[in-house]
């Protein structure tokens, strides 16, 4: 019996699947952007007081072409609405998205018509975390959680399918 017959089916893929999810993991770069006053809390997360640095995170790029996280710190306002779902287009795959504080991820006390209610309503979104503002603790564990999904995260999956439904339920409503 061969070699390839003797081994279970995939067992080489799963193996190369796995090193890149590690390297995708510790090398994971968010896009430059602040929203409100959640920013604050990101930029203390990258500071050296919480070393966002530890987890190979210390670049913020300034262009979404170079980043794979995309974290929502701060309300989105309807004016900015398609600029935020601009930049998470041209981040190329696979992308994350981390919704923080109560208003990217739900509006928080802005209920209001100027104000997106959640910003799920415009991108998918991996990991919500509540606080108003959320401690760069708090950030630091969000930022592990999507890690973790990072790791798991099967090569070749983009995420076409998740836009795609989420533009049919806009054409819905
Ligand atoms: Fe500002 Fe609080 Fe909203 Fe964050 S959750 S953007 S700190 S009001």
């Amino acid at each position: 019996m061969g070699l390839e017959e003797s081994l279970p089916s995939g067992i080489l893929l799963t193996t190369v699947e796995k090193l890149a999810g590690y390297g995708r993991a510790g090398s994971m770069w968010p896009a430059t952007f602040g929203l409100a006053c959640c920013s604050i809390e990101m930029m203390s997360t990258g500071g050296p007081r919480y070393d966002l640095a530890r987890f190979g995170m210390e670049v913020f790029r300034g262009s979404p072409r170079h980043a794979d996280l995309m974290i929502v710190a701060g309300r989105v306002s309807q004016k900015m609405a398609p600029i935020v779902r601009q930049i998470y287009d041209q981040m190329p795959n696979p992308k994350f998205v981390l919704a923080m504080g109560v208003c990217a991820s739900s509006g928080g006390m802005f209920n209001n018509y100027a104000i997106v209610q959640g910003v799920d309503h415009i991108v998918p979104v991996d990991v919500y975390l509540p606080g108003c503002p959320p401690r760069p603790e708090m950030l630091l564990d969000a930022i592990m959680q999507i890690h973790e999904k990072s790791r798991q995260t099967k090569l070749g999956i983009n995420r076409q399918n998740q836009i795609t439904e989420l533009e049919e339920a806009a054409l819905v409503a």
